[in-house]
């Protein structure tokens, strides 16, 4: 049953327009239909296709390769003054060996990755020795802190996979880590500088994680305490 909406007469179901006034009969639902109808704005929202993995790799390889020989040639051709392009060259490599597990092969292994991202980095290093007096300070500190560097994470994602995984455990592991890598550091210097090697700042860093640590361990042990802390600090 409908009524008109300007003078109140009951209508007919199939009339088009009010038979007293001529107001024209309106269903709101279909007004609706037809505003959506004649809206400039589309009814649906576009969505543009994902970029596949493989794509993007091959416009960062393209991209990377560009940047490397354009900079190559203008280092032969014009600014040929020192082999300055073997830097930018050498930025270009390390980014894209860096971008393949995230883009081409995202299945391989982490180890080999983290492996070879070291070695990408270290052959930068090596890259740089042409371009400064000589290279002791590659084989005295940059060689070895690369690989103190690896190791140390190959470690860190050792313990990660293989032992239990939590938050607290992950925090412990994090945290040795952290201090192992500290004091290498500081005994690579130490030896670099030609002094005798002694901790100091890295001292006070492994203190700091080995009261960290025993914090965790005994939170870890003891269950109830656990989950005392654990309801406080959400996690
Ligand atoms: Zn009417």
């Amino acid at each position: 049953m409908s009524y008109c909406v300007n003078c109140g007469v009951e209508l007919d179901a199939s009339a088009g327009s009010c038979p007293l006034c001529n107001t024209p009969v309106i269903n709101p639902a279909e007004l609706e239909k037809m505003m959506k109808a004649n809206s400039p704005f589309p009814g649906r929202k576009g969505e543009v296709e994902r970029v596949k993995r493989k794509d993007l790799g091959v416009l960062f390889s393209v991209v990377m390769l560009s940047i490397a020989l354009t900079c190559g040639i203008l280092n032969l051709l014009v600014f040929n003054g020192a082999p300055w392009s073997l830097a930018v060259i050498g930025v270009c490599a390390v980014l894209w060996v860096l971008m393949i597990p995230a883009v081409i092969f995202t299945r391989q292994s982490v180890y080999l990755y983290t492996f070879l991202d070291g070695t990408v980095i270290a052959a930068y290093l090596y890259l740089l020795t042409f371009l400064t007096s000589g290279d002791a300070w590659f084989l005295g500190l940059g060689l070895p802190i690369m690989v103190l560097l690896v190791v140390v994470l190959e470690l860190f994602i050792l313990c990660v996979r293989r032992l239990p995984r939590s938050f607290l455990t992950v925090s412990l592991y994090l945290c040795t880590a952290a201090g192992l890598l500290c004091m290498g550091l500081e005994i690579l210097i130490d030896r670099y500088c030609g002094g005798h090697i002694a901790l100091s700042w890295s001292a006070v860093v492994l203190t700091v994680c080995a009261v960290f640590n025993v914090s965790i361990i005994t939170l870890l042990s003891k269950r109830r305490l656990r989950n005392a802390v654990r309801r406080r600090l959400h996690f």
